[in-house]
């Protein structure tokens, strides 16, 4: 390959994509590509861990690998099957198969307690009887060196005992952990003697109550890695710091080939949102919304639910890249990949979320004409939808203005505007109620101008519903539940929760077109002149529910400019 090409590939590769082609070129992993996606199962996903998953997956299935499903389960008073279940459902939906290659670390229990048994025997992990208080004291600051344990040198022999007494649920929770011996004056905190095993006599989802140790995070997962023969093990950036340590175990576990290589990226972070699953949690139990798929949430059920396709989210993802350094993605990001997919894929509907009647003066009372609608002008294949029209509509209350400005090109005494599929009307008066609110507006048609047939044009197309026909539907609105880019950014003391969006939800009664009656959960349409949305499974025969998914343009961007 030219010197020339090469530049233009590798350009055009992110910097993991550099090193898996590397590898290969070299021989590095033995022409192997294997990743794996490991979620804790102690909450649903979010559309952070949506990018993991499509980084993952998607370089497994680019370089012909493979991509491994594996639970870190290894806290069992925080992990449940729902999460596990949820998880598995989630990475499906968004496209993509583990295969039969579903893990577990709870799988590598007995593997991993006795590789801490072989690390206690050649003097490198000690059984410490410190508390976890006396320990977290103990640690000292990156300038000073922690404490050591008054257990580091006990013998091997007394610690190989006390782990195995410590398995079979002598000692109570907190009293003795397995720690490894590195060095309590490393600059690097994770190298101070962390804690390998902790006690915990809580049933585990899977393993229920065969262990009563725990192994901890860092020492479970690089030796899952390896178990696994991970060849590229992909982590965010806080793991950084931890890389140290997951080589020092294998090193000292005398591991010489197929020792997995972590790289890590910056986690993807959103502008109006939360990610961390604390947090999310702290929302759905203290019941700020209806739960962890709540439209609202910036988790994949919730994405789903809101109407959010798995494609908008892969190419979301995939725009959003793979960087080396922190930052910030507006939300706008992940609204403008959706809209650009409903755009091309959805159906359109006309209807009317805050109806103001409009009667036709000269129109027959009881005809009916069935005029036809473009499903999808991006797909003209599609063909058409009937639409019955008639004597009495309703049209969009802020459609109407009986005092407009110059530039309002909708309707307002003496104007004409097209009734969209249909004729030009003119509106000749308005009917008020006691207040003052108009309740009617009547309008007089010219029979000549029916859509197709007319060459007349005026400056304004409405929507419409014809108020015989139209079907009621509850349509719920959904906005973003934080209205300040940041909601940790907080005062001392504060509480993110205090930066609830009061607005994120609106739930209003609207008419839309008949032709949807029957629609089902989860299909989309695109409300035209409106918005996107989709069927919410609230929906039922006789009882149409909507979510909002986004509306057709960005109203933030607007928003914020003032
Ligand atoms: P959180 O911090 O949001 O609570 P977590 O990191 O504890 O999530 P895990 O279940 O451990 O959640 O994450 C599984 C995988 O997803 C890990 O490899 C993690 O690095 C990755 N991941 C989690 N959050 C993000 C994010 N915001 N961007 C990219 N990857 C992420
Ligand atoms: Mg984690």
């Amino acid at each position: 390959m030219k010197e020339e090409e090469k530049n233009k590939q590798t350009g055009s590769l992110n910097f993991l994509e550099q090193v898996i082609t590397k590898d290969l070129e070299q021989g590095n992993t033995k022409g192997r590509v294997h990743t794996r996606f490991p979620p804790e199962p102690n909450g649903y996903l979010h559309i952070g861990h949506a990018k993991s998953i499509c980084l993952n997956f998607g370089l497994a299935n680019k370089y012909n690998g493979k991509c491994n499903l594996r639970f870190d389960d290894t806290n069992p008073t925080k992990e449940s099957i729902e999460y596990v279940n949820s998880i598995k459902e989630d990475i499906r939906w968004l496209g993509f198969d583990w295969e039969d290659r579903e893990y577990y670390a709870s799988d590598y229990f007995d593997k991993l307690y006795e590789m801490a048994r072989y690390l206690i025997k050649k003097g490198k992990a000690y059984v410490c009887e410190m508390t976890g208080e006396e320990i977290a004291a103990g640690r000292g600051t990156p300038s000073t060196p922690g404490k050591i344990s008054p257990w580091r040198d006990r013998p091997v022999e007394e610690s190989l005992d006390l782990f195995d007494r410590m398995k079979k649920g002598e000692f109570p929770d907190g009293s003795k952990v397995l720690r490894a011996k590195i060095y309590m004056a490393s600059p690097n905190m994770h190298m101070r003697d962390p804690v390998m095993y902790r006690i915990m006599h809580a049933r585990h989802h899977r393993t229920q109550d065969k262990w009563c140790i725990y192994p901890m995070y860092d020492w479970a997962h690089g030796q899952s890695d390896y178990l696994e023969n991970i060849t590229h093990s992909i982590c965010t950036l806080e793991f950084e710091v931890h890389r140290p340590l997951y080589d020092w175990f294998l090193d000292n576990l005398d591991v010489k080939v197929n020792r997995p290589r972590q790289f890590e990226f910056a986690r993807l972070n959103l502008n109006y949102t939360v990610m961390s699953k604390r947090k999310l949690l702290e929302l759905v139990e203290g019941d700020y919304v209806s739960g962890w798929n709540d439209p609202r949430m910036p988790t994949i059920s919730g994405l789903r639910r809101r109407g959010y396709t798995p494609a908008s989210i892969r190419v979301f993802s995939e725009k959003v890249g793979v960087a080396k350094r922190e930052n910030v993605i507006d939300m706008a990001l992940l609204e403008h990949c959706v809209r650009e997919d409903l755009n091309k894929n959805s159906e359109r509907l006309m209807a009317v979320l805050d109806p103001v009647k409009l009667v036709i003066d000269n129109y027959p009372d009881d005809k009916t004409e069935i005029l036809e609608g473009i499903r999808n002008p991006e797909r003209p294949e599609q063909g058409h939808r009937n639409i019955p029209f008639s004597k009495t509509l309703y049209i969009e209350r802020k459609d109407f203005m009986e005092d407009p400005p110059k530039k309002f090109f909708r309707l307002a005494p003496g104007r004409e505007v097209r009734l969209k599929y249909a004729y030009i009307v003119k509106c000749e008066n308005v009917v008020k109620d006691s207040a003052g609110n108009v309740t009617e507006i009547h309008c007089t048609y010219d029979p000549e101008t029916r859509s197709g047939n007319s060459t007349k044009k005026v400056k304004g197309t409405l929507h419409w519903v014809s108020a015989g026909h139209a079907v009621e539907a509850e349509v719920r609105l959904y906005d973003r539940l934080f209205d300040v880019e940041d909601p940790t950014d907080l005062p001392e003391g504060g509480d993110f929760k205090d930066n609830l969006n009061p607005d994120s939800l609106q739930i209003i009664k609207g008419l839309v077109e008949p032709s949807v009656k029957d629609a089902k959960q989860g299909e989309r349409y695109q409300f035209e002149r409106t918005g996107y949305f989709c069927i919410d499974p609230d929906s039922k025969p006789g009882k149409l529910v909507f979510n909002r998914t986004v509306s057709l343009r960005d109203s933030w961007a607007k928003m914020h400019k003032k």
